[in-house]
């Protein structure tokens, strides 16, 4: 049986695929981004693609119905919420799951039809720091490096990012050049010792939040020891005096870590030309996340470290397309292809192109917030799209309580029963990975497609055909007459030809006359441009922007929860949950807890503790490890409500967001512990 070539639908780092109907997989060997390597999750994709839990046909208010009722019902339901309550009474929650085509139907329909911005994305809590960060650094959200700089460096820095788990076949690749050049050295920033800290020349067990301290610290050693490239600053970057005089303002007690730990990492990062820092949740999933990723970009931008070969800082997406769904708008304060809501002349040209009767005036609710409206019963009418919010936000169990007070909920789905189906009215069956064709871009810029392979189960459809079938049903027909996925990246690449005046980084006219079905991986704006080589940047100057960050006062409570993933499950396991071998990896829920607490609290490995906020509690078993400090917790994610009757992760956390971009801080939230139960 022949192979089909397709990318992986985990994380960010977005690997080639070979598989066909009998469940084969391999690695592609071809695709840029892992050259026929898989890590664990990838290659046990074979046993997720049964039906078994599949949601097969749609159903309304639990009982079996047909596309026509149920979208009838959809399209009539919101249109009437939207003429009664007006636009802003809607919303549609999305994922970084969708294909940048279901991305892009999705928030023509809301931006350009609608006439609002409440879409937003799971991929908010994944990358929005980044995003904010980039925004204020460069004028646009570019990111600037490829894989090939993470093997090309001398010193690679992984900040809060536990790559080996997370980003495993990144993590093989950085391994795999450190072993072929042993003078590639490893820095790792991360209050816990991981699987990735393995790989380290030097581990850094920093306090939760920080990283501002830390890289002000550095960019202060920097200036002090004369390693600020003047030539470079003063051609291309701003504020570098204001940034420097903050940066001297910070307490370097605040980053936990001993004088010699801090001198060591500054000699090696100013002493080394070509550095990455790599950086992703640890970063991001902060209240004070974007000034952590700008506080690293000054570094960068001081010593003229970015846009050339092996050096620059380098985020790291969490999901298959997160990247795809910011190029395309997936965000409540963007338009597609980089533009912003909050300009008008851009708001002109894509309401011009798209020739819609209306558009978003200002940016929407993002999703801490959009489900706070929900709870203050603004929103009439939901739709959530191939994502499970009542499990996976912060305090999962008010989310829940305020998907129940909207009106009217609608989730899109391959499985038949979430945390979030199970407060629906309607459930829409989506096509999956291995059923669905499109396009997804990875961390590193580069677009690829996802191909079927398996014909469509039961009643399921693609998502932008639903959304797209939604959209004529209120009366959008000529707008939303897609036929294939084909169709709307066309669309994509022409509204981009279309806006090219505005300056911004996006430039897909390589992709104009491009064999969609043959599609070979292509990262944009052209495989082989460096951003940032010419010292240009966004800004109207054509000038980078340092940010003057202040490290923030942190409390230090008895027990800070950190949480994560486990190595071998993503995200809420709907696919994962169904491999015994993922699954024997770690097979319940745990809590990482550090021997002189352990003693403390009475705990024998095996015994399980109650660990509990002003939010909510779970129980858990007892992981006894010096990998984190004293006073640190660490619980993994996956396991739902439905998983486990000891209390979902997400229950514990705090609705807290990053106020720059709206990305919710999930990794020290303050909580207590006690005993439960003894081993
Ligand atoms: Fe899939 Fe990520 Fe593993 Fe690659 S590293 S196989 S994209 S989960």
């Amino acid at each position: 049986m022949s192979l089909t070539r397709t990318t992986c639908p985990y994380c960010g780092v977005g690997c080639g695929v070979l598989t066909n109907a009998d469940g084969t997989i391999k690695g592609d060997p071809d695709h840029p981004a892992n050259f026929g390597r898989l890590c664990s999750k990838g290659a046990a994709l074979g046993e997720t693609i049964d039906l078994e839990g599949r949601l097969l046909h749609p159903t309304v208010n639990g009982a079996r119905s047909d596309w026509d009722t149920a979208l009838d019902l959809v399209a009539g339901t919101f249109s009437a919420a939207i003429a009664e309550h007006g636009p802003d009474s809607v919303a549609f929650y999305a994922s970084g799951q969708l294909l940048t085509e279901d991305y892009y139907v999705a928030n023509k329909l809301m931006k350009g039809f609608i006439g609002s911005a409440n879409i937003d994305t799971n991929s908010r809590l994944c990358m929005a720091s980044s995003v904010a960060g980039h925004k204020r650094a460069f004028g646009t959200d570019t990111v600037p490096g490829t894989y090939e700089d993470l093997e090309q460096a001398d010193l690679v820095v992984l900040v809060g990012s536990n790559l080996a788990w997370c980003h495993p076949v990144l993590y093989q690749r950085i391994a795999a050049a450190k072993e072929a050049r042993p003078g590639l050295r490893v820095v790792n920033i991360d209050p816990r010792r991981t699987a990735t800290s393995d790989l380290a020349d030097l581990h850094l067990s920093i306090a939760p939040d920080g990283d501002v301290a830390l890289f002000n610290g550095l960019l202060a050693h920097l200036a002090q020891t004369g390693k600020i490239d003047a030539t470079y600053t003063s051609a291309h970057v701003n504020g570098v005096a204001e940034a420097i005089a903050s940066a001297q303002t910070s307490d370097l007690r605040d980053t936990g870590l001993t004088e010699q730990e801090l001198a060591t990492f500054f000699r090696l990062w100013g002493g080394t030309d070509k550095v990455v820092t790599v950086y992703s949740q640890g970063v991001n999933q902060s209240k004070v996340g974007t000034d952590k990723v700008n506080a690293i970009l000054n570094c960068h931008l001081a010593t003229g470290r970015i846009g050339k070969p092996g050096m620059g800082p380098f985020s790291a997406t969490g999901q298959p397309n997160a990247m795809g769904g910011r190029e395309v708008g997936g965000l409540a304060n963007m338009l597609a292809n980089h533009l912003e809501i909050a300009d008008a002349d851009h708001r002109v040209a894509v309401q011009n192109f798209w020739q819609s009767p209306t558009i978003c005036s200002r940016p929407g609710l993002k999703a801490v917030d959009l489900f706070q409206a929900c709870a203050d019963g603004k929103i009439k009418a939901l739709w959530v799209m191939s994502t499970n919010p009542a499990v996976s936000l912060p305090d999962a169990d008010g989310v829940a309580d305020a998907i129940k007070r909207v009106p009217f909920v609608v989730t899109s789905d391959i499985m038949a029963r979430t945390d979030t189906c199970d407060l629906s009215q309607v459930l829409l069956p989506a096509l999956g990975w291995g059923e669905k064709d499109g396009t997804v871009t990875n961390s590193e810029r580069r677009i690829s497609r996802q191909r079927a392979f398996l014909p469509a189960p039961g009643q399921a459809r693609a998502d932008w055909d639903i959304i797209s079938d939604v959209a004529r049903r209120m009366g959008h027909g000529q707008a939303f007459n897609y036929n294939s996925p084909r169709d709307i990246f066309a669309e994509y690449v022409a509204l981009d030809a279309a806006t090219s005046h505005f300056p911004r980084d996006l430039d897909l006219s390589i992709f104009a006359d491009a064999d969609y079905a043959a599609l070979v991986p292509t990262q944009w704006p052209r495989n082989g441009h460096r951003f940032f080589a010419d010292g240009q940047f966004y800004h109207a100057d054509g000038k980078a922007q340092m940010v003057a960050v202040t490290a923030p006062k942190l409390s230090k409570p008895r027990f800070a929860l950190n949480t994560g993933r486990n190595r071998d499950q993503w995200h809420t396991m709907t696919r994962t949950g169904k491999s015994p071998r993922l699954g024997a990896h770690l097979a319940e829920p745990y809590v990482a807890i550090h021997p002189d607490d352990a003693t403390d609290l009475n705990v024998d490995p095996g015994a399980v503790i109650e660990v509990e906020s002003i939010y909510g509690k779970a129980l858990l078993r007892a992981m006894v490890t010096d990998r984190g400090a004293p006073g640190h917790l660490f619980a993994p994610m996956h396991w739902t409500r439905q998983r486990t009757k000891a209390g979902a992760i997400n229950s514990l956390t705090a609705p807290v967001v990053d106020p720059v971009s709206g990305q919710p801080a999930l990794k020290s939230g303050p909580v207590t512990a006690r005993v439960y139960r003894a081993a």
